[in-house]
């Protein structure tokens, strides 16, 4: 099967599975706007027998006012009864046009496994869904997986005769490291293609000012308000901007890792975005080098010269915010004793935060005891220090460190 063909089975499935919840859901407005008539119906009866009886013709009694009230009660459940039986006649026709679909998966269960091996399928030919996809957007955050995967998504796309497909953008919180939306800007210029910085507005610390709480881990509104939630409007005004009068595939790449941890490891390496996905954008989440071990991906920066960012260097192993809230306590404090060296005003800054809407920045500790240790630390043993290519020796070794940076063109 060709990948476009794939492309459409996907969405075929896809829209199956929300015609027969749609169906149902008109046969019960039907059977619920029928019984509001009914119980209207006899409201009206018991006020006409009742008015009746009572002579009539008395316009300004309470039995006569409820009477007007029911005859108006029924219209409007009679003009319910209408547009249910109308949305029930649309839902119906549609899921009789996904009827061979639905024959053939009849279950969630069954449309998501016949999905997820098309998709398994399309992430074994990178080329051939390059050259079925319309548009192909990285979304990167500057670290060292997004690096790799801007790398890797590049050259499938030369390889495709597709680089004019490609698109890069960046979400800058106001939190991260300095250098971090620079960094974004010179890689995606390093191949020559487009590069849109989002910041949202107010960024992480507003966020947090607003909320009078800091995110943590079961409740990560930073990635999901900050990052993820402005993806939505650039992808539909990047679809607009392509005229298509057909429905745009789209490729949305992130660097995330099987190796990162459990959760990430039960992702795939290519999946249906259904919140993103509509009638005119099919959007799939492509995880390029989900396979990757952490070394690979060093091996990869090294063998390709590419610029990554010299926090890694200090030994932090994440491009993170400054202070993440999914950081433990040796993290922040390595994170703290850099912001020291390099003179950064975060400790400060976000500690100060900490204080004004009183709340922990984690449940076991605040920031402030973190400064504190990180203090000790350095009046123990002096402040740290580290040299361009540390991150490369400690990974790869002192050659390959020496080699890249010898080869260095940035
Ligand atoms: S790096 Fe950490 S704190 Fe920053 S957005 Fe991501 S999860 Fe939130």
């Amino acid at each position: 099967m060709s990948a476009k063909n794939a492309l459409r089975a996907i969405d075929m499935i896809r829209c199956a599975g929300k015609a027969a919840p749609a169906y149902r859901a008109a046969q019960h407005a039907v059977r619920e706007a029928h019984d509001e008539y009914v119980a209207a119906q006899a409201q009206l009866h018991h006020w006409n027998d009742h008015t009746h009886a009572m002579g009539g013709a008395d316009r300004a009694s309470p039995a006569h006012r409820a009477l007007l009230a029911a005859v108006q009660e029924q219209r409007g459940a009679e003009q319910k009864v209408r547009k249910a039986e109308a949305r029930l006649q649309r839902a119906s026709a549609t899921a009789q046009a996904h009827r061979p679909v639905l024959n053939r998966y009849p279950t969630e269960r069954s449309r998501r496994r016949a999905t997820n091996v098309l998709l398994d399928r399309l992430a074994d030919h990178p080329v051939d869904l390059i050259r079925a996809a319309d548009l192909i957007i990285i979304q990167t955050s500057s670290g060292k997986d997004s690096t790799v995967a801007m790398h890797r998504t590049v050259a499938a796309a030369k390889a495709a005769g597709c680089l004019h497909k490609v698109r890069v953008m960046h979400c800058d919180l106001g939190s991260e490291w300095p250098g971090v939306p620079e960094l974004a800007r010179r890689q995606a210029e390093r191949y020559g293609i487009p590069f849109l910085l989002v910041t949202p507005d107010g960024g992480f610390l507003g966020m947090v000012e607003n909320r009078q709480m800091w995110p943590d881990a079961k409740r990560r509104l930073c990635t999901s308000a900050l990052k993820r939630d402005p993806t939505g409007p650039v992808i539909t005004t990047w679809v607009a901007e392509l005229g298509l009068d057909r429905q745009a595939i789209v490729l949305n790449v992130l660097g995330v890792r099987g190796a990162e941890s459990a959760s990430r490891a039960l992702k795939a390496r290519l999946a249906l975005d259904t919140r993103t996905t509509s009638a005119n954008r099919l959007v799939l989440t492509w995880n390029i080098i989900h396979e990757l071990s952490e070394q690979d991906v060093w091996q990869d920066i090294a063998s390709n010269g590419l610029e990554y960012h010299p926090i890694y260097d200090t030994g932090l192993e994440r491009l993170s915010c400054v202070y993440c809230v999914l950081a433990g306590p040796d993290w922040l404090i390595l994170a703290t004793r850099v912001c020291f060296a390099l003179e950064l005003p975060h400790p400060e800054t976000f500690a100060a935060l900490e204080r004004r809407i009183g709340h922990s920045f984690k449940q076991d500790f605040t920031l402030n005891a973190i400064i504190a240790a990180a203090r000790m630390l350095d009046a123990l043993d002096g402040p740290i220090t580290w040299r361009r290519g540390d991150a490369l020796r400690r990974h790869l070794g002192q050659a390959a460190a020496a080699q890249y940076l010898a080869t260095l063109t940035y």
